[in-house]
């Protein structure tokens, strides 16, 4: 029967870390860039040396963004629809525009704080008693 000791040089907090996924920064140390790119994950942090490849956060940044931003303009357009007599041309002149730009704004954020958020906790290769031989 094998016992794991977790000590303090172990422990990764959730929510500092998502914060500093959330600005882009490293989540180990939040100074060093998270993305060398719009997207594009570093391999590793340049403050810290903390290893970043092992990220797979895939479709769910995007997956967020778009539950986000149909959740908000869905409301603003109900609520326009409600309120005033609004030309279908208004819809497509404002509406469309966000629903392209917001997205876009938010998921070099969004992608951070999943990429912080699977460090944390310790998914995928982050942790190096799950790495898997190559
Ligand atoms: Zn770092």
């Amino acid at each position: 029967m094998s016992v794991t000791v977790k000590t303090a040089v172990d422990h990764r907090p959730v929510w500092p870390a998502l914060v500093r996924g959330m600005a882009c920064k490293c989540p180990n140390c939040g100074e060093g860039k998270l993305f060398r790119a719009y997207l594009k994950v570093e391999d590793h942090c340049a403050n810290c040396g903390e290893e970043f490849s092992h990220h797979r956060a895939d479709d769910l940044p995007p997956y967020i963004a778009i539950l986000i931003v149909g959740h908000i303009l869905v409301g603003v357009m109900l609520h326009m629809e409600m309120t005033w007599t609004v030309n279908p041309m208004v819809y497509m002149a404002i509406l469309v525009p966000l629903a392209i730009v917001m997205p876009l704004a938010m998921l070099p954020s969004i992608k951070g704080a999943v990429v912080a958020l699977q460090w944390a906790v310790r998914m995928h290769g982050f942790d190096p008693a799950n790495r898997k031989a190559a």
